[in-house]
């Protein structure tokens, strides 16, 4: 595919309104061709008006006239794959082989919202009949189903190009919700979000949607993403990336006259407690775990695993050895953007100046923009005066915490803000730790995993991508898995309605077979 650089609002190819600018590869810090088209506020307007425009036939089309555009989606993206993998390599160092894996999960991620739009449990459908008789006053008919929010703004992500950015989770999410979708791509891979931009506009045109169903936008500077977030047309947002822009973004949001939902993910450090008995069996094997998780992605990953805190004693010092030992050997290898390298040096230093003691280094950098993995050290009592060492540094770089005793464990885990995972390491004698650690994750995260590090690439109905404040800005909702549709749902209810007038997934016959809630119970299919 021939890269043009324009912006995609609707069926228009719109030329630059604000500059330009070329994608960088940050292997060789050589900008790339071609020039990619910014606008600005008149063009979110004009995408606005468009996906405002489109709202009503598209929220109503049939689950499955919706579910069948999606899986089109994941055609197109599926017959994109090798250029997109190819050019996403080229505008983020990252191996070509990982993203011939993205995309293919980007397609099955639409293949499993048309699935959950088929089955229309997302709807909620609750019928709760008449009853005339009822003492002392008649109950009136009541009906309930789920309908999307309206348009919404989604912030394609850096750090996962396909995954978590035009063609990602919140996109299909939304689209299977029924809700037009603007895009604000990254400018860390305009030419990637062009690939994927058009496969879900190439689907709109063979579906014969409504041209604002789908827009990508792009811009210089905050002016873009603060337009997005301000326009009245717009009715939920969607943001990964720093707790800064999040923040900036939630705040805007809820100044407009009419506030609206920000869906936020930030920040998190997945904190990994080894528990005694683990420590002395497997310390090794999990220290090299835990880096290995560490380096994916160079440490660029939301579940990358930052901090382990373990019990000084049988076991600590072979835990150590093998960290350090497994990021020695870790080549320094090229991150996403100047911008992130620029904040993971930074980062480094704000840890070692916290009082954090490093302890090991990866082989040197070569280029301009390679990461070098690096170990930190520090005592359970300094993490607990010094709140600092417990930010994200992201990048490939993790602190190990060596504690006094199990008081100063669970005193550890209780210092952790929101996060979106947390991870135990235990044998069976530490269960009794892990009962006690237990409620203390879950007030602060959204996922504990045992044994085990979290594990991104899993989207299912029981996958929670979210958790307390700041690692989101709403812990009610997960931003991956199946149920993360929810964020763009709204219910209404239909009272003594006739028959004739009501959604066809209420009426009486259920003609589409759907699972529903009659009266507290549910209805089975
Ligand atoms: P970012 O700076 O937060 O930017 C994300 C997106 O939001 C970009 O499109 C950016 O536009 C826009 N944006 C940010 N602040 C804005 C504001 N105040 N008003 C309007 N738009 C705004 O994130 P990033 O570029 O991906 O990476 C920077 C840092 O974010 C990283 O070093 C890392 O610390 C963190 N990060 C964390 C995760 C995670 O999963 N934990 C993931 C990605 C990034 P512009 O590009 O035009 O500024």
């Amino acid at each position: 595919m021939r890269l043009s650089g324009h912006l995609l609002i609707g069926a228009a190819d719109v030329p630059a309104s604000e500059g330009t600018m070329k994608a960088l590869n940050p292997a060789t810090n050589q900008l790339i061709e071609p020039e990619f088209a910014f606008g600005g506020p008149a063009q979110v307007d004009q995408a606005a008006m468009l996906a405002d425009a489109a709202f009503d036939s598209y929220s109503h089309t049939s689950l499955a006239e919706r579910a069948a555009f999606l899986e089109t989606i994941a055609d197109n993206l599926d017959a994109v794959r090798s250029e997109l993998a190819a050019r996403t390599a080229l505008e983020t160092g990252l191996p070509h082989a990982q993203f011939e894996g993205e995309a293919a999960r980007a397609a099955t991620q639409f293949r499993q919202f048309a699935d959950v739009v088929r089955k229309g449990r997302f709807l909620q459908l609750a019928i709760d009949p008449a009853q005339p008789e009822r003492q002392p006053r008649p109950r009136m008919d009541h009906r309930l189903q789920k309908i999307a929010l309206g348009p919404v703004a989604i912030f394609g992500a850096s750090n996962f190009p396909i995954s978590y950015s035009v063609a990602g989770g919140d996109t299909a999410s939304a689209l299977a919700a029924g809700a037009p979708v603007i895009l604000k791509a990254h400018n860390a891979h305009p030419g990637a979000s062009e690939i994927q931009a058009r496969a879900i506009r190439n689907a709109v045109q063979a579906h014969g949607l409504h041209e604002g169903v789908f827009s990508m936008v792009r811009g210089d500077g905050n002016a873009i993403g603060e337009a997005l977030v301000d326009h009245p047309l717009i009715k939920a947002v969607t943001f990964t990336g720093s707790e800064q822009g999040g923040m900036a973004l939630y705040r805007r949001a809820q100044l407009r006259p009419d506030p609206i939902p920000v869906f936020t993910e930030m920040t998190s450090v997945n904190p990994t407690f080894i528990l005694p008995d683990a420590l002395a069996v497997r310390g090794a094997e999990i220290g090299d775990g835990f880096i290995e998780r560490m380096l994916v992605n160079v440490g660029q990953a939301c579940l990358c695993p930052s901090i382990l805190i373990a019990i000084k004693g049988a076991g600590f010092e072979t835990l150590r050895s093998a960290m350090r030992k497994r990021v020695s050997e870790a080549p320094a290898r090229t991150m996403l953007t100047p911008g992130i390298h620029g904040a993971y040096v930074k980062g480094l230093m704000a840890m070692e100046s916290a009082g954090a003691d490093l302890i090991a280094v990866g082989t040197p950098a070569d280029a301009t923009l390679d990461g070098r993995a690096a170990l930190l050290e520090v005592d359970g009592q300094r993490l607990l005066n010094e709140p600092a060492l417990a930010h994200e540094v992201f990048g490939p770089s993790a602190l190990l915490v060596s504690v006094d005793d199990e008081a100063q464990l669970l005193a550890v885990a209780r210092s952790f803000k929101g996060q979106l995972s947390a991870a135990m390491h235990l044998e069976d004698r530490d269960l009794g730790l892990a009962r006690r650690l237990l409620p203390i994750l879950e007030r602060r995260t959204g996922r504990i995993v045992v044994n085990a590090f979290a594990h991104p690439q899993e989207v299912t109905y029981a996958t929670v991508h979210g958790g307390p404040f700041p690692a989101t800005s709403d812990s009610r909702f997960t931003s991956v898995g199946m149920t993360s549709i929810e964020r763009f749902l709204r219910p209404v209810a239909y009272q003594g309605f006739p028959d004739a007038l009501l959604p066809e997934v209420l009426r009486e016959d259920n003609p589409l077979n759907l699972p529903r809630n009659v009266d507290g119970a549910h209805s089975a299919v």
